[in-house]
This record gives structure tokens, C-alpha cells and sequence, in this order.
């Protein structure tokens, strides 16, 4: 079977970690604070701070943001759950606003209709390793006053205008084993500005610098020294994995270019994208359909999935909290219903690369 998404443990990987547990030092300790020096200088930024999860890293930097009850936070339906749940988790109500054909991330002109006196921050996602219009959405977040959170969960190394994603707001990352790099479980808070960076401190280690002195409200999202070992490896290697990636997507794009109803992923000029996944189109023209489609590469042991079938707006929870369903959001809606994830991750050979393609051609004819 070639699976859509492989962690890869190399044996200095289970050397570093073996060598924690000899240690006796389990949790947060000197590997904690090696990784996150090794991913603010890898990122560009002053700051990073780890936590437990990618879900922890979005919940804290909205809160080290001020981000609360009454405010507004505008994001995209098309995203991992995780991404709007962090806004309600502060009391902040998300907002959805629609998506672009080309890349699926969030539209800079749908945020421009959803902002009003309530919107405290914008929170875009990089999905599928392809940066959003970030430069753009700095601009609307300076003329508006507004702050910047970035779900950079699926884009560790992506840049745009050479610049990386996580270095233009306050950056969150997810290190979960599907991504380009994993801590088993884990995240990174990253930003330029030391006050988020204190407050993010403090809130991920129960509101407190000094211990069991407790300054404000926080919570045990800390990450472990077993975890911060595999990071320290996996950032060494995340740029030969991700041109890996790359050269895998190109591959993939030239092979597949001329099948007839499928659309292959679209990078715009300006962005490094680190496919974490290569998502095509089906479109209902195609001989089969998203299922048979599916069930037919499942068939042949090609590993694919749908990221993301259910837009977020169209969960059943977010349908109870907005009893309204918003009518604006018909690109996520559409897209929804034609995405195949198909694999691109590093550790593909040749071989499977062309079997990938030889299913798909046969498929289409
Ligand atoms: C993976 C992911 C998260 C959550 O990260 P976890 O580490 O699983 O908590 C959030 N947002 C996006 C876009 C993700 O892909």
C-alpha cells in the first residue's frame, strides 16, 4: 500500500530519544528550549514556544493576542476543525469567509466584506502547504487595526516572497505525524513580539514564570523534552524533505497535466509551496465519480483521502452555534465536494510515483 501521509524515523531520531529517557529528564526541560531556538531561526522570527499540539499553539496565541468573548476572528470554512474550534475555545465568535478557486485559501476580498468594528483578528490558514495572499492580508490588518494569527500547521518551510509563513503574524505550527515534520504530538507558537511571546509562556504553563506562582489563568499545554528531541532531528532534514515534496508534486503535475476533468494543484508566482498534500479536482465530467475514484485507487494500494469533506460552517456543532447558515460561502461548499488528496510525501519512490500516474491515466479513459 502506498500511504497518503509516512512520519520518517531515522535511527538518530530513536538515538535522541532513547538518550531522553536515559536521561530521566521527561518533561519540559534544555531540549524544549533547543528546539524552539533551532525553529524561531528556521521560521526568521525573535520567538517560538512549544506546546502539546497544533490546537494548544492556536488557542494560546489567540489568547496571548487578547482574543475573548465579544470579538470577532475571521477565517476560513475550508480547514482542519481545529482552526475555528481555537477561536470558540477563547469566547471569540469565527466568521467565515469564502475561499479561492485556484489555491482553496482563504479570499482577501471576502475578508474585506466580513470585517466590522467587532473583527479583532484575522486567522488564514496555509492549506496544503501553499502560503496564502498573506501579503495582502497584512495590508487589510494594518489599515484596520486588526491582528494577525496565521494556521501555518501545514506549511512548515513555505515562503512567500522569500519570506516564511509563521514570520508575518503570530505563527502557529502542528507537529502531528502527518505533517512535514512531527514531535509525535506538538506545536510552535512564533512571533517577532516579545509581549505575545511572555504571555504565550505563561499561558501554556498553568499562568506561571516562577513556580507555583500563578499570575494569570493558563494551562498544562506544555511540550516534552521525549517530543523536542524528534523535533531537533526533524528540522535538520525539513528542507530536503520538503524539495522532495516539491520535486514529487512536479513530477505528479507534468504527469497528470493533460487527463481531461481533472484539475491539478495551481502555485501562484511569488510562493513556495510544500505540498503536505497534492490535491486534485475531480469534476463531475470525469468517468467516475470523487468515490468510485477513490475506491479505484484504494483498489490498485494507492493510499488518498479527502481534506476536507465537511466544510467547517456545515459541521453539525457549528450549524446548532449559527443557526443562520451563512449563504456566502458556495466556493468552499463546491470544493468541498470535488477534492481528492492523492500521495506526494517524501518518502515515495520512483516506482510509486509512476504507478500513482498509470492509475489515474487508466482511469480517465
Ligand atoms: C493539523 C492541523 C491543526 C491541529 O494540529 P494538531 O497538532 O493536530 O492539534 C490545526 N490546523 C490545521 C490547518 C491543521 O492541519
Amino acid at each position: 500500500m502506498i500511504q497518503i501521509s509516512r512520519p520518517i524515523i531515522d535511527e538518530e531520531t530513536i538515538k535522541a530519544v532513547v538518550d531522553v529517557l536515559r536521561s530521566g529528564n521527561l518533561a519540559q526541560g534544555a531540549k524544549v528550549l533547543e528546539f524552539e531556538n533551532a525553529f524561531a531561526d528556521y521560521i526568521g522570527v525573535r520567538h517560538a514556544v512549544a506546546t502539546s499540539n497544533g490546537t494548544t499553539a492556536l488557542h494560546a496565541a489567540l489568547l496571548a493576542n487578547g482574543i475573548g468573548a465579544g470579538d470577532e476572528v475571521i477565517t476560513t470554512p475550508f480547514t482542519f476543525i481545529a482552526t475555528a474550534n481555537s477561536i470558540l475555545y477563547t469566547g471569540a465568535k469565527p466568521v467565515f469567509a469564502d475561499i479561492e478557486e485556484d489555491t482553496f485559501n482563504i479570499d482577501v476580498e471576502k475578508i474585506k466584506e466580513a470585517i466590522n468594528h467587532k473583527t479583532k483578528a484575522i486567522l488564514p490558514v496555509h492549506l496544503y502547504g501553499q502560503p496564502c495572499d498573506i501579503k495582502a492580508i497584512c495590508e487589510l490588518c494594518e489599515d484596520h487595526n486588526i491582528l494577525l494569527i496565521e494556521d501555518a500547521s501545514q506549511a512548515h518551510g513555505a515562503e512567500f516572497g522569500g519570506k516564511r509563513v509563521g514570520s508575518f503574524g503570530t505563527g502557529c505550527f502542528s507537529f502531528y505525524p502527518t505533517k512535514n515534520m512531527t514531535t509525535g504530538e506538538g506545536g510552535m507558537i512564533t512571533t517577532d513580539n516579545v509581549d505575545v511571546a511572555k504571555r504565550a509562556r505563561l499561558l501554556i504553563n498553568h499562568g506561571s514564570s516562577k513556580r507555583y506562582h500563578n499570575e494569570i489563568l493558563g494551562y498544562n499545554y506544555r511540550m516534552t523534552d521525549i517530543s523536542a528531541a524528534i523535533g531537533i532531528c526533524q528540522i535538520k532534514k525539513i528542507d530536503i524533505w520538503n524539495e522532495k515534496r516539491i520535486y514529487n508534486a512536479n513530477f505528479l503535475s507534468d504527469s497528470l497535466k493533460n487527463i481531461k476533468d481533472m484539475t491539478i494543484p495551481s502555485v501562484r508566482d511569488g510562493r513556495k509551496h510544500v505540498f503536505h498534500q497534492y490535491t486534485v479536482r475531480i469534476s463531475s465530467d470525469f468517468p467516475i465519480d470523487r468515490n468510485g475514484f477513490i475506491s479505484a485507487l484504494e483498489a490498485n494500494g494507492i493510499g488518498c483521502s479527502i481534506y476536507y469533506p465537511v466544510p467547517v460552517h456545515m459541521q453539525e456543532f457549528y450549524r446548532k452555534i449559527n443557526k443562520i447558515q451563512p449563504n456566502n460561502l458556495g466556493m468552499t461548499e463546491r470544493l468541498s465536494k470535488e477534492v481528492v488528496s492523492i500521495p506526494v510525501h517524501p518518502s515515495l519512490s520512483q516506482e510509486d510515483l509512476n504507478k500513482i500516474v498509470s492509475v489515474m491515466v487508466d482511469l480517465n479513459e
